[in-house]
């Protein structure tokens, strides 16, 4: 009953993240790591037990990109063999970052959808209604953003719930800013 009660009064945090596009998996991305970290210690930092974390990750059907391109199919199981690895390769990711909550002490849950990660995140706001939504940014120019799109630019200005972004530092800038 009392730990019912304190599920109802936590704030609850959607984090929102993704994979290094430099490293890949398991490895998260500098600006959702930036974000996480920021949250953690600006917002959960003196009563870790007054929140909850949930970790959103959203993977693009059906693969992982450039390692499935060389590689030739002959039979449908091996499109389960690759969507099982892919999904597995985002548990990891998860697994980093509920690992990073136990070791601060703030309850998390964390869950993996597929499709559109702009349009997901934003699905997945409207339906579990988090207090905060929270999103990295990696500061991308106007012209780079037209180019190559922006996640955290369309969930903060299509917003289902209070929204904070998160730009990445700039000691963290990868020497392409596009990478991640
Ligand atoms: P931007 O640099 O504006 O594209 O935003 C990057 C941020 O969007 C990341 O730090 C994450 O918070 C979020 N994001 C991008 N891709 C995903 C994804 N596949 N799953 C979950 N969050 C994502």
């Amino acid at each position: 009953m009392a730990e019912a009660e304190s599920e109802v009064s936590r704030t609850r945090i959607m984090v929102a993240v993704n994979e290094s596009s430099m490293k890949g998996y398991p490895h998260a991305s500098i600006s959702s790591e930036g974000a996480f970290q920021w949250t953690l210690e600006k917002i959960v930092h003196y009563n870790p037990n007054g929140f909850k974390i949930l970790l959103l990750h959203v993977q693009f059907p059906p693969g992982d990109g450039f390692n499935e391109m060389n590689r030739v199919y002959t039979s449908p199981s091996d499109f389960q063999v690759m969507k099982n690895r892919n999904k597995a390769r985002g548990l990891h990711l998860l697994e980093y970052f509920i690992l990073r909550c136990h070791q601060f002490g703030v309850p998390c849950e964390a869950w993996i959808k597929r499709g559109d990660p702009k349009q997901v995140i934003l699905f997945e706001a409207r339906r579990v209604q988090p207090d905060i939504l929270v999103l990295g940014c990696r500061g991308l120019r106007t012209f780079e953003r037209i180019e190559f799109g922006s996640v955290s630019e369309f969930c903060r200005t299509h917003p289902e719930c209070p929204t904070m972004v998160i730009t990445r530092k700039d000691e963290d800038m990868p020497p392409n800013r596009v990478d991640d």
